[in-house]
């Protein structure tokens, strides 16, 4: 089935002419009517302008003209801004917001000849792990309907899995590109800080967001991170650093190389068969040639919570452009300004964003900035200089994504903090602004289970190059649906 293509078989029979993307973006887009009544992992869906972007693309590769991703289908995560096109974040308050720009990313996408054909689904500005935080409801996971697909980025890496299209971007800010890659068997990438643009992406915490490709495989991770990394003059926190050659990296064999197993990712709270599948490709790597050294990462411990004063004091800032006054819903009702914010507010946001506004307003308040978001902030750099140090003596680190597989939808979300700890072991290379990968690690219970590879900053190159060679060496397993 077309629709199962990875980006490097597409474009391989693109190029030879043997599939057109008319019939590649129509596979999708059938795919996408047959199973997204039960998956949910569209909140909307651009049938008609791209069927019309894929005969355009289909007459210039008639032409002879070539781009990477010519003619080949993707799904942005609905808080990437995409002109034109309806972009909610998930959350009333923007339901019938279009967008009057492209962010940096879809802008090199669409210049690669990429076609959008969905917005998928998030919790609400990406505040959750689950994607039952959305105002249009929760995504199930394809593997297993009755699971949650993790979050934020769920309704991206969902539709990966169901092979609604041939690749996504997800952003993650605190893990929401690798936990619902874990919890859905695809690769999804969290690239360092400064690597590509967040201009465009509906800011949640500024200081970790960083969007990020969802695919089937290493090498189509390879190929979008390729042509999303770069400065951008829109967004100053971009670095710029020499853009790998992704795809050539990834060839190169791993012996040699030090892998860093970090006692504090293995010791408690770790499901048997995730433990299992992680000892599994361990046990793979070592014999593939890499070299493992047992490191300790104390500080690491503190994580969640430093990220969890930090996240809610941007939050709570980035949040307050949503007034009823300049985006989206706005209720006039009431007597003067005051009224339009708080009833515009207190109708369009829910309750997730309104629990970490006041969380951050608080952390940042005068009598407790000291006590909570300042010290949060000199945790955070014991933090990274503590993963710094690690990665001087090893070439990267390997962790699980995730303690477990995907849980039953509605089990913890009235549990704030239990949804909280879900990032255990992912939120510090974000506090650190370390590039991360999820890759596909076997299963549990017929479950997708996720490794964590973790890398040095603008090191992606190995971490990738290290989840190939994993991947060339283990099964994949189908999705039957
Ligand atoms: N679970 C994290 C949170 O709720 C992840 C968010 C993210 O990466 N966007 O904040």
């Amino acid at each position: 089935m077309l629709n199962e293509l990875t980006i490097k078989e597409a474009q391989e029979k693109l190029k030879n002419k043997e599939i057109s993307s008319v019939d590649l973006v129509k596979a999708c887009l059938e795919r996408i009517k047959k199973t997204d009544e039960k998956v949910k992992a569209c909140v909307s869906v651009l049938e008609e302008g791209a069927l019309v972007e894929a005969k355009k693309a289909d007459e210039r590769i008639a032409k002879g003209e070539w781009e990477e991703l010519l003619g080949i289908p993707y799904i942005a995560k609905d808080n990437i801004m995409t002109r034109g096109v309806r972009t909610t974040a998930s959350s009333k308050i923007l339901e019938n917001y279009i967008a009057p720009y492209d962010a940096t990313i879809i802008k090199k996408i669409k210049a690669a000849g990429g076609i959008l054909i969905a917005k998928a689904n998030l919790d609400e500005f990406a505040h959750g792990a689950s994607t039952e935080n959305s105002a249009f409801g929760t995504t199930h996971n394809p593997w297993d309907l009755s699971r949650v697909p993790g979050g934020s980025s769920g309704g991206s890496a969902a539709a990966v899995a169901a092979n609604m299209c041939i690749f996504a971007l997800g952003t993650d800010t605190g893990g929401s590109i690798r936990c619902p890659a874990s919890f859905c068997g695809v690769v999804g990438m969290k690239p360092t800080y400064g690597r590509a643009s967040r201009f465009g992406l509906i800011a949640m915490t500024s200081s970790t967001d960083v969007p990020g490709p969802i695919t089937k495989t290493i090498e189509d991770t390879a190929i979008i991170q390729k042509i999303i990394s770069g400065t951008d003059k829109n967004d100053l926190t971009t670095v710029d650093e020499k853009i790998d050659d992704y795809q050539e990296e990834i060839q190169k064999d791993i012996k040699g190389l030090k892998i860093g197993l970090p006692k504090e990712f293995f010791e408690e709270g770790i499901d048997a068969g995730v433990a299992d599948s992680l000892n599994s490709a361990i046990e793979k790597l070592k014999e593939l040639g890499a070299e493992f050294v047992d490191i300790s990462l104390p500080n690491t411990k503190y994580a969640v919570p430093v990220y969890y004063i930090v996240t809610p004091s941007e939050v709570s800032s980035n949040l307050a452009r949503f007034d009823g006054i300049r985006y989206g819903l706005s209720d006039q009702g009431g007597s003067d300004l005051f009224d339009i914010y708080a009833h515009s507010r207190g109708k369009g946001l829910g309750p997730e964003a309104k629990r970490r506004i006041m969380l951050g307003t608080y952390a940042l308040s005068a009598g407790y900035y000291d006590a909570y978001y300042l010290k949060a902030q000199k945790v955070r750099t014991l933090i990274k200089q503590e993963m710094d140090e690690a990665l001087k003596k090893v070439d990267l680190i390997l962790t699980p994504t995730s303690p477990h597989t995907a849980f039953k939808i509605g089990e913890q979300s009235n549990d704030p903090l239990k949804m909280y700890l879900e990032d255990i072991f992912v939120t510090s290379a974000s506090l650190a602004g370390l590039p991360a990968v999820s890759v596909p690690c076997g299963f549990s219970d017929g479950l997708p289970v996720g490794m964590q590879l973790i890398g040095s900053r603008f090191d992606e190159k190995t971490i990738l190059r290290v989840a190939k060679k994993y991947e060339e060496n283990s099964e994949k397993a189908e999705l039957k649906t």
